[in-house]
């Protein structure tokens, strides 16, 4: 770790071990189980303050989380009716749906990102878990895969997630005043539309969501109602945080070890690979954004796109689909419809 971040204390060796983790002065980091097992964790984290702790992010809405929760905030002195609100990245049911709930049954303040609204508003089970995305496979080429998605029964745990609009919207560069420390809120749209990160620059933190994330790279724009061009978004919204004095990241999954310039720095040269990539399969032929992601390998496997399953083939086709999107509009190619169909080429 670089020098001038603040010194972090010791963290477990397996970041999804139960607890709460001090990381900061009057901060600790609270892993929360998932229902997916491939997900691992959610980290939740706790800002002691005089006024009450105040959570950022939740967890998804259960039993189990509400326990890992309410035992992590007792080895700290705490109950869950202490909290005095909670801020949230974004509308991701890992990181909301449990703010709801404790919502519902303590009444603590819920605050979240204003562009959170459109996927907030637009949710809706009753065309399935994934209409939207099933109407973009099309788009992309994908039409036999976009009828399995349809064809995906919601799960019946899920009728029963809490869902709806928080107490108050967050805006960009609103501060959040607590007793003892003060949060700047930055909208960093890409991952959701909404999406925001937390900066406390006198501590040197900054809590990440899934915005910068330490081991993965965050799926963009997956919500109810995306905008056009979230990788665009995301991308511009990994610069704003590139231009901010380094601070320790605080991300929603997996461990606190680097800078956030350092990991952004990864990011951006990640993206650029793939524009490469995905310009490159467009030069030999592919023109959709199913046929350039069936031309590229998957996973740290290196497997085809037809070995994977249909939720994750889904996403890689999103995702490939969002990189067309931006090499499109920075003049590198061109697209046209074709019967709604987006086909590609290299422009002439
Ligand atoms: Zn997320």
């Amino acid at each position: 770790m670089l020098n001038h971040l603040p010194t972090l204390p010791a963290q477990p060796d397996d970041w999804t071990e139960p607890g709460a983790h001090r990381v900061s002065d009057g901060v600790h980091r609270i892993p929360l189980p998932l229902p997916d097992p491939a997900l691992h964790a959610v980290n939740a984290y706790l800002v002691e303050d005089a006024e009450g702790p105040v959570l950022i992010d939740s967890g998804w809405a259960g039993p189990e989380t509400q326990k890992v929760l309410s035992e992590a905030l007792r080895s700290l002195g705490y109950a869950l009716a202490d909290l005095s609100q909670i801020l949230v990245t974004h509308a991701h049911w890992d990181h909301y749906t449990q703010a709801l709930a404790l919502r519902e049954s303590l009444g603590a303040r819920v605050r979240i990102g204003r562009g959170e609204k459109y996927s907030i508003d637009g949710f809706d089970l009753t065309n399935g878990p994934f209409p939207h995305q099933a109407d973009q496979l099309r788009a992309c080429g994908a039409p036999e895969l976009a009828g399995r998605i349809d064809a995906l029964p919601v799960r019946p745990e899920d009728w029963a997630m809490p869902v709806g609009p928080p107490d108050a919207w967050l805006d960009d560069g609103e501060q959040v005043a607590l007793a003892g420390r003060r949060l700047t809120t930055l909208a960093t749209p890409g991952h959701t539309r909404g999406h925001v990160v937390f900066g406390d620059p006198a501590a040197g933190l900054l809590f990440a969501g899934d915005h910068v994330l330490p081991h993965i790279t965050p799926s963009i724009g997956f919500e109810c109602v995306p905008e056009k061009s979230p990788l665009r978004s995301y991308l511009q919204s990994l610069r704003l945080v590139r231009e901010l004095p380094d601070a320790l990241l605080l991300p929603a999954h997996g461990r606190v070890t680097l800078g956030v310039h350092t990991r952004v720095d990864q990011l951006l040269a990640h993206h650029d690979e793939r524009l490469d990539a995905v310009a490159r399969e467009v030069r030999a032929g592919a023109t959709t954004a199913h046929a350039v992601a069936a031309a590229l390998p998957w996973t740290r496997r290196l497997r085809r796109l037809d070995q994977l399953p249909d939720q994750h083939r889904m996403l890689a086709i999103l995702e490939i689909d969002a990189h067309l999107e931006v090499l499109a509009e920075t003049g590198v190619i061109e697209g046209v419809d074709v019967a709604g169909v987006r086909h590609f080429a290299v422009r002439a």
